[in-house]
């Protein structure tokens, strides 16, 4: 039988390929087409308009990493704010803390109606979490309105195409800067390093233009392909390369706190940057 490919339209130059095993679900939604199926080596692939979002077998890197580093800097956070997040890992990991609420702005239903199917080993049954307060809205549209102060801010959007272009706007910065409170953090991805350059470079500018601290930091995880993947980390007050590996081992003990990816040297290392993402950064 005929082998079935998916090969990721996110360059225009250069793409990831998947032998697809099975396509377990596909379906248009208001804002984009969303597809599930599954890989021999990744298991289960979430995409959207043909982009990797998430895969089961290296989700726990992206995931982990986006929301251990705020979580664990930030001294006491209670309010949560995760604006996109559909396939669930982002809120997964933010309920391994004693919070007391997580707000997930989502833009699109389906996305989280199809997570909940057919990627249950990623978002689990977070969903029912009685902590969620779910709102189906742009996130753009929600920090300019919100009253509400949140401690961390998670930006797990898709890629500044589509619905997200908004999310990549400096007037959305600061509309996060003025709902966060006073030792607030932000932290959202900012593409690849080597592909997605003016992405990272357009977003490091702009959150130092509007955050005091501004930090790139990178993972590598197979799905974003192009070397380092980089998250952007923003704060007025707190700078989490000043944590030292005790205390980060300190507060991962009294959590019980359990990763796959995270740990304290991760912390302390992953803010380290090579010269040429230095020279791009003009750091
Ligand atoms: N880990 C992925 C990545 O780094 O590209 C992101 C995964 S998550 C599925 C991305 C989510 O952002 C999608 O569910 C998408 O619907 C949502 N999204 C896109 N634009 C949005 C917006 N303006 N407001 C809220 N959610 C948005």
């Amino acid at each position: 039988m005929k082998e079935k490919w998916f090969f990721e339209k996110l360059y225009p130059a250069v793409k990831i390929g998947y032998k697809i095993e099975k396509v377990l679900k596909t379906q248009l939604s208001a804002f984009q087409k969303i597809e599930v199926f599954t890989n021999s080596i990744m298991g289960k692939v979430l995409t959207l308009d043909k982009v990797i979002q998430t895969t089961e077998r290296d989700e726990f890197i992206y995931h982990e990493m986006l929301v251990h580093i705020p979580l664990i800097s930030h001294p006491d956070p209670k309010k949560i704010l995760i604006i996109g997040g559909g396939d669930g890992g982002v809120l997964r990991e933010v309920l391994k803390y004693p919070i007391q609420k997580v707000t997930l702005v989502e833009i699109d239903q389906t996305v989280i109606e199809v997570s909940k199917k057919y990627l249950q080993n990623i978002g689990k049954r977070c969903w029912e979490n009685k902590k969620l307060e779910l709102i189906i809205d742009d996130g753009a549209k929600f920090v300019k309105n919100t009253k509400e102060k949140f401690d961390v801010v998670i930006v797990d959007s898709s890629d500044p195409i589509g619905p997200a272009k908004v999310l990549f706007r400096k007037k959305f910065y600061q509309d996060i800067k003025r709902i966060l409170n006073k030792k607030g953090i932000m932290t959202r991805q900012t593409g690849s390093s080597f592909y997605q350059e003016k992405e990272m470079k357009e977003n490091f500018r702009i959150s130092k233009e509007v955050f005091k601290n501004t930090f790139l930091y990178l993972i590598t995880l197979p799905s974003y392909i192009g070397g380092f993947f980089t998250l952007l980390y923003s704060s007025e007050n707190i700078n989490p390369t000043k944590i030292s590996k005790a205390l980060l081992a300190k507060k991962i003990k009294s959590l019980g706190l359990k990763t796959k990816y995270y740990n304290p040297d991760i912390h302390i290392n992953c803010f380290s940057l090579p010269e040429y993402i230095k020279k791009a950064l003009k750091l």
